[in-house]
């Protein structure tokens, strides 16, 4: 078994500027994926994360970039296999803060087998995805997310599919911490990151990111989204499945948060009692 290197993990003091890498952005110019970097800047600079102690893993699709944005360690992974690459990290070497990012077609379409075993292990990672409600890397075709009749160029008669919904579905799997928010909204944003970042557990960050390109959804965002009522309770999953079935309007904020061990955790048992035989 191999052993993990021992990591400083003492906070450190850095402008959220100082957490840009060398390569710039490539995205159009107005992506919603530009408004969440920002945030994802801010989170690291104000939780004062030591860049040798995060990797930042995606999969595949503009938001997928992602890694070589930041400075930290990264991984750009294969399409939809982001999940199992950063459990891997994760366990093997438990003291990384290890940060997902990808889109709605990565993450619930060639990656959604991984998601439901990522949610009930609830390993210790935070999942951000970037959901644009369209696949935008390759020219706008409809993704799991996309409403059911959504005419672009490359469905010009409507798709006949359904979206599915992806906080309900992470909800049922079991997910310790789940969250909306809105590229827009770049202030909560930072919030519901850093709190996803803090969460012992997986931590699942849906973030609505407008693809300007082949799906402008902003005025749509910008017309149904508001906090979750002040009365939210997020220890109560059932009340956070029938919120996130809401679509208009669409809330925003932390639907649920529970302590429970990690998946590292229960792995430790699983050790002790087999050392102990
Ligand atoms: Fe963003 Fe869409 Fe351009 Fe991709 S194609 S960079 S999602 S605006």
């Amino acid at each position: 078994m191999s052993v993990p290197v021992v990591i400083d993990q003492t906070p450190v003091s850095m402008k959220p500027t100082e957490y840009k890498s060398e390569v710039k952005p490539i995205w159009c110019p107005g992506c919603g994926d530009f408004g969440v970097l920002s945030s994802f800047y801010k989170a690291l600079a104000e939780l004062g994360i030591p860049p040798h102690n995060a990797v930042v893993v995606s999969g595949i699709g503009c938001s997928g970039r992602f890694p070589a944005f930041v400075e930290a360690y990264g991984f750009h992974g294969v399409h939809g296999r982001a999940l199992p690459l950063a459990t891997g990290v994760k366990l093997a070497n438990p003291g990384l803060r290890v940060l997902v990012v990808g889109g709605d077609g990565d993450a619930f379409s060639i990656g959604a087998g991984h998601l439901p075993h990522a949610a009930r292990r609830n390993v210790d990672l935070t999942y951000i995805v970037l959901d644009n409600e369209i696949y935008g890397l390759t020219k706008g075709q409809p993704s799991p997310t996309s409403p059911h009749g959504m005419a672009r160029k490359a469905s010009p008669y409507g798709s006949p599919e359904y979206p599915i919904n992806p906080l309900l579905m992470v909800l049922s799997y079991g997910a310790s911490f789940v969250a909306r928010g809105f590229s827009s909204r770049p202030k909560d944003t930072v919030e519901l990151i850093k709190q996803g970042i803090e969460h012992k557990g997986f931590s699942f960050i849906q973030v609505f990111s407008p693809c300007v390109t082949f799906y402008d959804t902003y005025d749509h965002f910008r017309q149904r989204t508001t906090d979750l009522p002040p009365d939210h309770d997020p220890t109560n999953r059932l009340l956070a499945m029938e919120r996130a079935m809401s679509e208009d309007p669409l809330y925003l904020g932390v639907y649920f948060c529970e302590e429970r061990p990690t998946f590292h955790d229960a792995l430790d048992e699983v050790r002790k009692k087999a050392g102990s035989q």
